[in-house]
């Protein structure tokens, strides 16, 4: 390897992805942990004295967030009071080692740590969950879920804001999913640094320009404990697709995922393009754009059998619930009934 192109004196034992810099080791860990810093200053990423909650679910990304977060914190004295936040979505398998991983980072990294469970918050596992619905819709559930679940958690530790491991290349990736799907109106919501969760607690991407790659190599070479299995109910197939474009096209422009990015952040809203407002899920009082919520339409589903409920258009939701109530207001047994097949009642109370 050709000499540290900082001329600190020692020899390069990488190549920055993102730049292309021959580095050591050392000079590489000050460049990377400095441009999270700049992003963090530059963006006012966090108020001091402020709780932070690091969403944290073992893999490589959150391990790194939680780490720089920390070093940062007492280099620069942020000030911060930083905590860990998991979701034990209940993945056989997958999440209950990966939560054992977390558990290391919280001794590690002297965090206190706070998991929260679909199982105590929905009554469903995501085993339980894709027994019943199959694996086709299963990451629009869990999705749906953690996303509430994350705000849930972070509400009950009174958190100033909620930290995420999102780096450039998951951006990048959601960029293009939601120009491929033409829905240009959440562009300006996955490409922005800090966004309002409804709640009063905003959730921050500190790593929202930091490369997978770099992310990689930085726990490679701090010798970073964190879980590397893929989740045993992935992949999501779109935003795989996607994903591999962006590699392919890494491969031959490195800078292709900052350009996605910023194409993302300078893209104006479509006149059409409506940005939903954000108002209570009239069950939960969880912040919506809907009377309901998604995750209630979702679980609606299914406690009633009724699991495609709330995948897909609200008009379709709303067609399902209608259809689903005729076939039962004969029988009595009301929203209860589950037992209904194609068009034709088949509730035991109703056998004619
Ligand atoms: Fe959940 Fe799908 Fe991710 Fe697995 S791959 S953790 S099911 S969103």
């Amino acid at each position: 390897m050709p000499p540290c192109s900082t001329k600190c004196g020692k020899n390069a034992i990488l190549k920055r992805p993102k730049t292309g810099d021959t580095l050591c080791k050392e000079c590489f860990f000050e460049a990377f942990e400095n441009e999270i810093h700049f992003t963090i200053q530059r963006t006012k990423l966090f108020r001091p004295g402020s709780t932070v909650a690091i969403a944290a679910s073992g893999g490589k990304d959150s391990t790194v967030l939680a780490y720089v977060m920390k070093l940062l914190n007492e280099k620069f004295n942020y000030d911060l009071n930083l905590v860990l936040l998991s979701i034990d979505e209940g993945i056989t398998g997958y999440r209950d080692d990966s939560l054992n991983t977390v558990k290391q980072n919280r001794d590690d990294y002297g965090m206190p740590l706070k998991i929260l469970s679909y199982k105590d918050l929905y009554g469903w596992t995501m085993d339980e969950i894709v027994a019943e619905i199959g694996r086709k819709n299963n990451c629009t559930f869990c999705g749906v879920f953690r996303r509430q679940a994350l705000d849930r958690g972070a509400n009950l530790l009174k958190v100033d804001c909620l930290a995420t491991g999102h780096n450039a290349d998951d951006i990048a990736e959601t960029v293009l999913m939601n120009i491929l799907r033409g829905d240009l109106a959440r562009l300006s919501r996955c490409t922005a640094i800090m966004t309002d969760s409804g709640d009063g607690i905003p959730r921050v991407k500190p790593l929202k320009y930091t490369f997978e790659k770099e992310i990689v190599m930085y726990a490679y070479f701090r010798k970073l404990v964190y879980f590397s299995t893929e989740c045993v109910f992935a992949p999501n197939a779109y935003r795989g697709h996607a994903r591999m474009l962006l590699k392919d096209l890494e491969k031959i422009d490195p800078s292709t995922i900052m350009n996605i990015i910023q194409s993302g952040e300078d893209l104006k809203l479509h006149e059409s393009a409506k940005v939903p407002t954000l108002t209570r899920c009239t069950r939960c009082n969880y912040v919506s754009s809907q009377d309901v919520c998604k995750a209630c339409i979702l679980l609606e589903g299914l406690n009633k059998g009724l699991p495609r409920l709330g995948i897909g258009k609200s008009s379709k939701v709303k067609r399902m619930l209608e259809e689903k109530k005729k076939l039962t207001e004969n029988c009595g047994s009301g929203d209860m009934c589950s037992r209904n097949e194609g068009n034709s009642c088949i509730c035991l109370s109703n056998p004619a």
